[in-house]
């Protein structure tokens, strides 16, 4: 009898267990929303209030450089509005398990290319929009470059399983943390390349790995690297997680509220990918993308 009973409760101890778990993260999620983005919200609102007042106010007193000021200030604190927004949003539904990962065979490279070239133009128009200076202008040179198992440089595009909306996602996120933490400009390099199954063991990222790659499985690598202000080692993994910033003057200067890494980390892991994240303070980071070519069925 007392076998049976267990036999009946077993699944549905396992349900509440489960239940009680993703509430708990919920009521996390909440929690650290409230402490950490109820300033990250209001700054940005208050900009917007204030300019808008301004200017209304005095709207015959103010001159029109001036009003071309206040209205780039407002722009840029909608924005940082919008993209806060959408940051929590997606960390929600990630979290909750809302969002479907949509598989459709596609060109690596061609993602790639299209990822940098889309963080180029953004940041031409960003310098544009901004009036900057030749001398507040950064420049960046990016490069993207195909490798095969051994290093040398191949014209074979690699084809690859995987979300186009949500990889490139990741992307874009990848780049425009190296722009925005290369307060220098400098090289960006974006290199793929197949894991050999060596390599694969060699890693001490195999044992690190929440998901293991099947023996049989090939992998492929996406390399982010930039020349920027780097990241302190005791520090790289703590970026993956949500809300976490490593605190310096440019971090607080750049729009991101912390959610970006985080996001991107769902997402790789929802293709059964790792990421991670190396470097040298100082001299750049080096962000890695591991992912299997074909996702196994079931
Ligand atoms: P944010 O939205 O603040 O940029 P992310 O989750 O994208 O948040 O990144 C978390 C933190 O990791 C950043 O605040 C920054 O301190 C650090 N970081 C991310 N990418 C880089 C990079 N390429 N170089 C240096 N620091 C980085």
């Amino acid at each position: 009898m007392e076998g049976q009973d267990e036999q009946v409760y077993e699944p549905l101890k396992l349900e509440i267990a489960a239940n009680s778990k993703a509430y708990r993260e919920m009521e996390l999620f909440k929690t650290e929303v409230l402490a950490t983005m109820s300033h990250e919200l209001r700054s940005p609102l208050a900009a917007i209030k204030g300019y808008a007042a301004t200017l209304l106010r005095h709207e015959q007193r103010i001159s029109r450089a001036e009003r071309h000021e206040f209205l780039l200030a407002i722009n840029e604190a909608s924005d940082r509005l919008e993209i806060i927004i959408n940051r929590l949003l997606e960390v929600a539904q990630l979290e909750t398990g809302a969002i479907e990962i949509e598989y459709v065979p596609l060109n690596l490279a061609f993602l790639v290319r299209e990822a940098v070239f889309a963080a180029e133009e953004r940041l031409v128009k960003h310098q544009r929009e901004q009036d900057m200076k030749s001398d507040q202008v950064r420049h960046f040179t990016f490069t993207v470059q195909i490798e095969d198992e051994q290093g040398r440089q191949t014209s074979e595009e690699p084809v690859i399983q995987a979300d186009r909306i949500r990889l490139r996602e990741v992307l874009d996120n990848l780049l425009e943390n190296a722009i925005n933490y290369s307060p220098a400009g400098g090289a960006i390099e974006v290199v793929m390349r197949p894991i050999s199954r060596s390599q694969r063991e060699g890693s001490y990222h195999q044992e690190d790995a929440p998901i293991r790659f099947a023996l049989h499985q090939q992998v492929q690598e996406i390399t982010v690297r930039d020349r920027g202000t780097g990241i302190p080692t005791e520090q790289l993994r703590a970026i993956f997680t949500r809300f976490h910033r490593v605190d310096t003057r440019l971090t607080r200067e750049s729009n991101g509220p912390g959610l970006g890494l985080a996001i991107c980390k769902h997402i790789i892991e929802l293709h059964n990918g790792i990421i991670w994240a190396e470097s040298e303070p100082g001299q750049g980071s080096t962000f890695h993308i591991w992912l299997p070519l074909e996702q196994m069925k079931g």
